[in-house]
This record gives C-alpha cells, structure tokens and sequence, in this order.
C-alpha cells in the first residue's frame, strides 16, 4: 500500500466488448453496422482542409447541431453532442443525478451504467426486468433519485412502448428521467415527441449503430432548454472542445443523406427478421429484438461454450458472465452474407453435439 493510496478515486472499470484484428473474422460482438456510412462521409473526409486543423473547433459544435435540429424538428437549444453516446450519457450521470436518493436501472442493462454511478458516487438501485426481460413500470413508481434505462434494452433488445415510457415519465416528474436510445432506429419509436410535455425527459442517441459511425465517436442527446443548458455546463467545466472538426464535418454529412440512412436501416432489419426465421428452427429462444443484435439462448447448448467455439473460427459474439443471463449470446446483425457464415457454422454445431 503506497501512503497516497487512499486519496485515489478507484473504480472498477467497465470492460468494452473485444475490438480483435483478425484478417477473416466475422466481428457480431459490439453491434456495429455492417454497411458503411454514407458516401457524403468519404467525401467530406477527402475534402477536408487539414489546414483547419491548425485551430480549435466551434465548442458549440454549431454545424452539427443546426442539422441535427433540422433533421429532427427540434430547437438548436434542445441539442447537446459529445464523443459518442457514453461521454454525453456520462455527462448526463454526472449533471443530473445529483441526490441522495438511489438512481433506478434494470438489472439487465448497459454495463456501464453501474459503473458510472460508482465513479461518480451516486447512489442506486437495479430493478429486477420481469421474467421475459420486460420493465415493470409499477417498480418506478416509488421514490427516486432518477430513471435510466435503454429502449430498446440492452443486451435484450427488448422494446418498450412509447405509451409505457409516458406513464412511467408521469409517476417520475421530479427527477430526470434518461432513455438511451443507441438502437432505437432499428425498428422502435422514438420519445423524442414527448419533449414537448416533459421537461424532464432526456433522449440519448448515438451515430455509432444506425449510422455507421462507430470509429468517428459522436452521441447527442434532446432535452429541454433548461436541461441542455445544465448539460453544456457541466461539459464546459470539464472539455469545452470535445467535437473534433472531423467529428462534426463528417457527422453532419451523416445527417444529411436520409435516403441513405433508410436503406441502411431497411436492409439490416430485413436481415434481423429473416435471422429470426432461421435461428428458430435452430432451436434458439430469443425475444423480438427491436434491435441490430439477438439476444438468444438454447436449450441444448451452453452459450459459454458456444461463443468460444465461435472464437475458434474467428466468429466473436458477446457473452456476459452476469446473474441471470449466463446462458445467452447477444449476437450483432451483420449482412446477410456474415449472417449465412454464422448459420452455416450453427447447423454444422447443432450436427456435432448431436453425435
Ligand atoms: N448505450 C447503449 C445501450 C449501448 O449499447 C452503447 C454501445 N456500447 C452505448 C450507449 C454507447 O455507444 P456510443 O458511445 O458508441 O455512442
């Protein structure tokens, strides 16, 4: 023990999914897009005048914000951005659970939203998901010291509806309530309409999934004026320049092409639904994931055993050794080509264990 040991602020760090560099794998574990971003991107990246670099981007990240608020019908001032969704959720954490009440997240979730209440201190309490990993919203109706979830959940995919989140929202109006919205395009709706009757509400998205923009790091969230403001506080005390010029000349070129963006989206949860069809006659369970990933178990196999098999062959989903969800594979939609490498390695094992 070193004599300054005791003035460290320790924390038990969250453990991304593995980022492995294999020439020929099939990478379904941090559900990523398959597809690339759209062709504005490339073109801003090879336009780019890395003479700018010389100088500081816009702290307020002007450009980006003005066509995210065009994108999404709602006021400049209700937008915040950060270096993908973790920095604006961690942001959030930090600005908006400031009680002495326990924070309440399901006890299936994010990983890391446990860890960012540790560091930050925040008291909080896990709320157990019903037996199909779905919200009881009456578990939020008591007394709190904030509300964050995933809609769709993580690892799940499960969706809530928008009418479930609006009642909860109503029994919570005294904290802030956060929906962390990384996977909502691929199939769920949006909260972001009930801006306009709840102050309280924050809706947190990210470019890394629906948009392809992983590597880039760029998250945003919507909120009230008031909220984003408290927001912008907070991340001025801490990083005032946190979107690169490249972060924001490409994320706006992201913004821009619509058309794109759907039939991003059209063709990975054509893929997802057929992936269904194929993965139940397989013989897995899952629920109707809302998500770019499955969420699956069976009742033959041990997932552990399975996801390092799948390791053999450069095939790497995610497996969480967690309470309650150690029999399950949480699985990325890639395209369909990646998709049909992984079920034909899956009929081949169901073939193996049968002998
Ligand atoms: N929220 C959820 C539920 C996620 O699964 C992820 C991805 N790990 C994030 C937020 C953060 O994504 P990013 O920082 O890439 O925007």
């Amino acid at each position: 023990m070193k004599p300054w040991d005791k003035n460290i602020r320790r924390v038990v760090p969250y453990v991304p999914g593995e980022q492995p560099d294999q020439p020929h794998m099939l990478k379904l574990n941090t559900n990523e897009n398959p597809y690339p971003p759209a062709p504005g991107v490339a073109e801003a990246l090879y336009t780019f005048d890395t003479d700018r670099l010389r100088l500081y981007p816009d702290p307020g990240a002007g450009v980006l914000i003005r066509a995210m608020a065009k994108r999404y019908q709602v006021q400049e001032d209700q937008v915040f951005v950060g270096v993908g969704s973790d920095d604006v959720l961690a942001m959030s954490f930090l600005t908006f659970f400031n009680s002495d009440r326990p924070i309440f997240f399901p006890d299936i979730t994010y990983s890391f939203y446990d860890v960012w209440a540790e560091e930050f201190r925040i008291p909080y309490e896990r709320i157990p998901l019903d037996e199909r990993f779905r919200i009881r919203k009456e578990d939020y109706y008591r007394e709190n010291g904030g509300v964050v979830f995933p809609n769709p959940n993580a690892p799940t995919g499960e969706l809530e509806s928008v009418d479930d989140i609006e009642d909860l929202l109503q029994h919570n109006q005294d904290v802030v309530v956060i929906v962390d919205e990384a996977y909502i395009d691929f199939g769920g709706e949006s909260v972001l309409p009930l801006l306009d009757k709840y102050d309280n509400l924050l809706v947190v998205q990210t470019f890394s999934k629906s948009r392809s923009l992983a590597g880039m790091r760029i998250g945003y969230a919507f909120g009230s004026r008031e909220l984003i403001g408290y927001l912008n506080d907070v991340k001025y005390s801490f990083n005032s320049y946190t979107m690169s010029h490249l972060a924001l000349a490409l994320g706006t070129a992201a913004v821009e092409d619509e058309t794109y963006f759907q039939e991003t989206l059209h063709k990975i949860t054509a893929t997802r639904e057929r992936v269904k069809k194929e993965f139940a006659a397989l013989g897995f369970r899952f629920g109707d994931s809302q998500a770019n990933f499955l969420f699956v178990t069976h009742p033959n196999w041990r997932a552990k055993e399975l996801f390092e098999a799948l390791k053999e062959e450069h095939i790497y989903v995610r497996y969480f050794r967690k309470p309650r969800i150690d029999n399950y594979l949480r699985i990325t939609i890639g395209t369909d080509d990646e998709m049909d490498v992984l079920l034909d390695f899956l009929r081949d094992y169901g073939k193996q264990e049968k002998n």
